[in-house]
Formats: structure tokens, sequence, C-alpha cells
């Protein structure tokens, strides 16, 4: 399964609405009902602090990534307001809106994913995740192609992805651009090479 963190903004701590312990008896019961999640993030600050944690700042979103083991670009955020949306983009992290009372329509309109609820959300996450996920067993591609038309070393650091393009294809084609021929050469896992200038990277446009 995901891996789940919770990232929340509890600001009535430092404004005294509520104390420490009464935070962890809430979490405990949303730990009861929705979980178990595998990090919480709490920012207990309130604006005025200016900390690095409070959403929309991308802090608590890069602590949970590291808290589960991977990247921010590798985690979805699901949340209900624009904050939520503007950490997560901050973090580099995807990030769906799942609309609630309080989600102003400036909000909803400017999400980068909605969804009704979180059940949606959830499959949502999941078709993207099967999407990213390495091909199984038995189900190879043809032939593909791989364009990357500029220079050598372009050229170059693309190189982890052709071998993973080959280790689940019959056949790798790499088009390149005159300027990348010496390092398209070195390339494993590329069956056949098509040189093409193209002339946005190679032309000679006049002034
Ligand atoms: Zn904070």
């Amino acid at each position: 399964g995901l891996r789940l963190a919770v990232v929340t903004n509890q600001s009535g701590l430092a404004r005294g609405l509520f104390t420490a312990a009464q935070l962890r008896a809430v979490n405990a019961r949303v730990e009861e009902l929705l979980g178990p999640f595998d990090s919480w993030q709490i920012c207990p600050h309130d604006e005025r602090a200016g900390c690095g944690c409070r959403k929309p700042a991308p802090g608590m979103v890069r602590a949970a990534a590291r808290a589960l083991g991977t990247t921010a670009d590798r985690c979805v955020l699901v949340g209900d307001i624009g904050a939520d949306m503007t950490a997560a983009g901050a973090a580099g992290a995807a990030a769906v809106l799942v609309p609630t009372a309080t989600t102003r329509p400036a909000e909803v309109a400017a999400a980068p994913c909605v969804r009704a609820d979180l059940s949606a959300a959830v499959e949502e996450i999941l078709a993207r995740a099967a999407l990213v996920a390495a091909p199984t067993e038995g189900r190879r591609a043809g032939t593909v192609l791989v364009a990357r038309s500029d220079s050598a070393g372009d050229v170059l650091v693309t190189g982890p992805a052709i071998r993973a393009v080959a280790a689940s294809a019959d056949r790798v084609v790499l088009l390149h651009g005159p300027r990348g021929r010496d390092a398209a050469a070195l390339l494993p896992g590329v069956d056949e090479h098509i040189e093409w200038p193209l002339p946005w990277i190679d032309g000679n446009p006049t002034p």
C-alpha cells in the first residue's frame, strides 16, 4: 500500500484555544478513525511566527516526505483549502483538493485537481500510481521511439531513462540531433539511431 502522513496547521495551540493534551487526544481519535498514519507533521505556530512549517509554506510537506523515506515529488497531498495546494506545489508534490464547507470557490477553481470526496481522491491517486508503476512481467512494448534532440550532455543524462525503456521494450529507436551524435553512440540499449536536425535546436534562424 501507500505510506501515509498527516500535515496539519494547529495554530490554536499557539493561541491557547486548546492544550497539547487535547490536540493529542484529537489526533489519537483521527488515527483510530482514518489511520494508522506513518507520520504526523504538526505546525503549532500561529501566522505571525513566520515559521517554515505552517502551510502554505512547504516545510511540513518536505518533512513528511522525509519521514516516509521519500521525496516530496513522489507524494500527493490531499487537502481542502488553497494553502494545502500551495504548500504541496511549493514542495514539489502533487495535490488533490477535496472541497468542504470551508473551501472558497476561488480555491476550487485554482486547484490542480478536484475530487468530490476522500474515496474519489484515493481512486485518483491509485490510478496515477498505476500509470507510473513498473510494467508487469509479460507486458512488453514493441518498438519505442525516444526523442532527445539537443546537446551531448542532454543526451547523456537521458541514458538511465533509455535503459529503463529498453528493459521493457523489444526495440528502442533514439532520435537525436547532430550535436548529440557522439553521446548517443555511447548509450546502451539503443537498437537504432535516427539523426534529425530540428529547426528550433539546430536551425540557423535569421534574426
Ligand atoms: Zn510552524
